[in-house]
């Protein structure tokens, strides 16, 4: 069995709540803060490692209280953190969320995440077999050098470009699986697309995006579940009909599962199906962290 290793974003999110939010320039007074362990990369390790993967999470933190609470909540999470380095020229990544009338606000300071550097991800230790996963919340060289240093390696590499930001040809071309939903394909193909869009269209819009005959381009959908051009392969996978109260993280339990299953020896078809389902548990219930399912939760969904 392989490992998952992410590299990626360690957050703390900060959330303040509100009857309100204030206007520019005004102060309310808010009802609650709450504190949770965020970032992408960070919540997809957390996903991969509580579906029972052996992960390894590659990331900065700051020295500082909020860096130290996350190495311990990663730490309980059974993440292996000795990738993970501190440094004093910066402050751990927050985000600073304000929620009021059901909406929210968010300003997100990249902080530590900003210093990961190729340098970093130089060093772990891949080997065939191991999934090698990263997002768009740490610096775009660090993420071709994860990349590359994977692909020598014969691991798999598998990128979510999230938050959507342009991609150069050479750093598409080191990926093997790309899992993105329709707003970041939109953006990464130059076109429109929306929801009423049929499959044949977004396997269109996937195969102009596809860097080599051998990329599998995973569309996640939403409730509609998710759609692959698999090389030549088309895979439909439906959603499952569930009554989501929080979709915050579902796209990042899916990458997390997703490597978890691919990591296993499952193949694509097989470990779209798994994270779907996991991802479906995930958006009923709260918050990102807190969401993610077990192996057995999933298993019990799938039977
Ligand atoms: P993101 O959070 O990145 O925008 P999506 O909204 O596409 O990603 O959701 C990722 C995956 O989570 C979907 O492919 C699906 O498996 C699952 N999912 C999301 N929303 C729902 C929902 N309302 N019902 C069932 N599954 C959902």
């Amino acid at each position: 069995m392989g490992r998952v290793f992410v590299a990626g974003s360690i957050n703390m999110d900060v959330v303040a709540t509100a009857d309100r939010h204030p206007r520019v320039g005004e102060t309310v007074a808010g009802k609650q803060v709450l504190y949770f362990p965020g970032g992408k990369g960070a919540n997809q390790a957390v996903a991969a490692a509580r579906l029972g993967a052996a992960t390894t999470l590659i990331g900065r933190l700051g020295k500082d209280s909020f860096g130290a609470e996350l190495r311990t909540f990663l730490g309980d999470q059974g993440i292996e953190l000795s990738y993970v380095q501190e440094t004093t020229d910066a402050h751990t990544g927050t985000a600073i969320i304000t929620v009021a009338d059901a909406d929210n606000t968010i300003v997100v300071i990249p902080g530590s995440n900003a210093l990961l550097s190729a340098d970093d991800v130089g060093v772990v230790p891949l080997v065939k077999g191991d999934v090698a996963v990263s997002q768009f919340e740490i610096p775009l060289p660090a993420i071709a050098a994860f990349f590359q240093r994977a692909r020598a390696a014969s691991a798999t590499t598998l990128l979510n470009p999230a938050p959507a930001q342009s991609i150069s040809g050479e750093l598409l071309a080191l990926v093997d699986i790309l899992v993105l939903n329709e707003t970041e394909l939109g953006f990464l193909a130059n076109v429109e697309l929306s929801e009423s869009d049929e499959t044949a269209r977004i396997i269109d819009v996937a195969r102009q995006l596809q860097a080599r005959e051998d990329q599998a381009i995973c569309v996640t959908l939403g409730r509609r579940g998710v759609l692959a051009l698999a090389g030549r392969e088309q895979i439909v996978v439906q959603g499952r009909a569930v009554k989501a109260v929080d979709t915050t993280g579902a796209g990042d339990c899916f990458v997390g599962a997703l490597a978890a299953q691919l990591a296993e020896g499952a193949a694509l078809r097989a470990a779209l199906a798994f994270a779907n389902a996991a991802a479906s548990i995930s958006v009923q219930r709260m918050g990102a962290g807190p969401s993610m399912p077990t192996a057995a939760e999933v298993a019990a969904v799938l039977k």
